[in-house]
């Protein structure tokens, strides 16, 4: 099963992972761009809607597991 509906506050994994070693990035911001946030070194970067979702792999914890 892969799903691919995510929500803001999710720890999702990229295809690539962060420079320092970390692959697990926080949603913080859901819009047409969205924002995440590494949670090893707290990078936050912004990227079009469109990219996110064809560079993250899967959603690792769900902020809101019942929705
Ligand atoms: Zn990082």
């Amino acid at each position: 099963m892969e799903t691919k509906s995510y929500e803001l506050n999710d720890v999702v994994e990229m295809k690539k992972q962060h420079p320092c070693g970390t692959n697990a990035w926080k949603i913080i911001r859901l819009g047409a761009d969205i924002r995440i946030k590494c949670e090893g070194c707290g990078h936050s970067v912004l990227i079009p809607r469109r990219e996110f979702e064809k560079k993250m792999k899967k959603i690792i914890t769900k902020a809101n597991p019942e929705s």
